[in-house]
């Protein structure tokens, strides 16, 4: 989609600090972080939202929560525990309608979210 912000961030034409790229899927973080680490893994095809990945063919949404396990072993937060969290629609905050999960770690995170 051309006027996608995470679209073009896919297609490196907005700069992004890059932690990760796989075939299908590109993790990067985020602008404004909420934990020591805090990254966002998308698929690099265009999807608004979870339900729409949820939705796409041939593994597509096994890509991107492999890669946010990846992710999570890379920034050194898988042991100690971290959130793979995809707010999907205006009342779970998303705000950037290309499917998108966050990665968050390295602190402690309250249950339940506010
Ligand atoms: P949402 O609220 O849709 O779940 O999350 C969108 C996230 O994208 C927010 O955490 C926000 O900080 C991040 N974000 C928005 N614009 C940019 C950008 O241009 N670059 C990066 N790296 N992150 C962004
Ligand atoms: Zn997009």
């Amino acid at each position: 989609m051309s006027d996608c912000l995470f679209c073009k961030i896919a297609a490196k034409e907005i700069p992004a600090a890059i932690v990760l790229e796989t075939d299908r899927a590109l993790a990067f973080r985020d602008v404004n972080p909420q934990a020591p680490t805090h990254v966002l893994v998308i698929p690099k095809e265009h999807h608004a939202d979870a339900a729409a990945l949820a939705g796409a063919d041939d593994g597509l949404a096994d890509d991107v929560l492999k890669a946010a396990h990846a992710v999570a072993v890379q920034e050194g937060v898988a042991e100690a525990g971290y959130r793979v969290v995809f707010n999907t629609g205006p009342a779970a905050g998303q705000t950037v309608f290309h499917v998108h999960a966050h990665v968050v770690g390295g602190r402690d995170l309250g249950w339940p979210p506010g």
